[in-house]
């Protein structure tokens, strides 16, 4: 192996011990051990799992979804077992809170607004969440964020880039990864449509860090419902060690190897959709209820109306389904990056409102 340079070792003294921020009961934990587990090969006659000999989706799915990994090992230039695959993003947020946070004690934080999953599901697990607003330009406001270094409790931060609902980068991550010695878990559902670098590649640097990706945005499969954790072995470990043991279903698997499969497909797609994008984004600011446009680099764009309680509501009369985030961010609807004909259809039912 090659010896560390002089930065990577100044950053391997910011390695974190990831099992002191382990739950106990977590680190205690004997693992169930399923049938797949125990014999993994795939020739043989099968009489360990109580299936049924008879049908086409008798048999349990592989357990760690090695094809995936294996692919996305080489998409991604990460080693298998920096990779966690689960039932969607959600799946994973939820586990997170499981391995890391001690219900009615431990704390996360999280800087709003951003996606809604991390709040509900810290109220699922009884852990309180900090929610820090962003600034004007929808960053990272340190001052405040500083105020909150020193708080033990505090064992996650989510931040999300691109962030749902605004669409914009997140910038200075680095900056919490070295401020902060709990676990920073970066969700980039929606990474494959901008610009740009992953902070992927960071994983070997920052022990803490987790980068959540999915298969439910540029990669056309939101009913497959699979999402990935690219992190730390020992982290992913974790993961592994209290996961269902069947918990992406055969059938998800097989999509998402074929997506995985078909890259040029996805590069057309995502194409098309950025290519949409920019129609939009030059079309949205001449129509009269929409008084700003947000800059995005997600596939969906942020705009701010006149009424939106009452444009969301008046846009689904015409059969026109956004996302009203009024709650959020004050009189703003999200709006998903549609086909070319779905814009357009968009675009005539905003202009009627006129
Ligand atoms: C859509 C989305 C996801 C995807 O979640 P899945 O469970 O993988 O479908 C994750 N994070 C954010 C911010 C999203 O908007």
């Amino acid at each position: 192996m090659k010896s560390p340079c002089n930065i990577c070792k100044l950053l391997d003294m910011q390695k974190i011990d990831i099992k002191k921020m382990v739950r106990k009961n977590i680190l205690d934990l004997k693992p169930y051990s399923c049938a797949r587990d125990e014999y993994s090969g795939e020739d043989g006659v099968f009489l360990d799992a109580n299936e049924n000999p008879f049908g086409k989706l008798n048999r349990y799915p592989d357990p760690h979804q090695k094809k995936i990994k294996y692919k996305l090992s080489e998409i991604k230039s990460v080693a298998v077992e920096n990779i966690f695959v689960g039932n969607g993003s959600d799946e994973v947020i939820d586990l997170a809170f499981r391995i890391f946070c001690n219900p009615g004690k431990d704390k996360v934080l999280s800087f709003a607004p951003t996606y809604g999953m991390y709040e509900v599901s810290a109220k699922i697990n009884n852990v309180e969440m900090i929610k820090i607003p962003l600034n004007k330009s929808f960053q990272i406001d340190f001052e405040k964020l500083d105020n909150y270094m020193n708080d033990e409790n505090i064992k996650m931060i989510f931040i999300c880039s691109p962030n749902n609902p605004s669409g914009n980068c997140i910038y200075k991550i680095d900056e919490v990864l070295q401020k902060f010695n709990g676990i920073v878990i970066v969700d980039e559902a929606y990474w494959d449509f901008c610009k740009n670098c992953s902070l992927i590649t960071k994983i070997n640097q920052y022990s803490n860090l987790i980068i959540l990706q999915t298969f439910s945005k540029a990669w056309g499969l939101a009913e497959a419902r699979i999402g990935m954790a690219y992190a730390d072995a020992e982290i992913i470990s974790f993961f592994n060690k209290i996961k269902p043991p069947y918990n992406v279903s055969g059938l998800n698997q097989k999509a998402a190897l074929k997506a995985l499969e078909n890259h040029a497909e996805f590069e057309k797609r995502k194409a098309v959709i950025l290519k949409q994008k920019e129609l939009l984004e030059k079309k949205l600011p001449a129509i009269d209820v929409v008084k700003k446009v947000y800059p995005s680099d997600a596939n969906f764009i942020l705009i701010e109306t006149e009424n939106a309680d009452e444009i969301y509501s008046k846009l689904v009369n015409k059969k026109v389904i956004t996302r009203n985030r009024n709650n959020l961010v004050k009189n703003c609807i999200r709006i998903t990056v549609g086909s070319s004909l779905e814009n357009k259809k968009l675009l005539n039912a905003l202009k009627e409102l006129s």
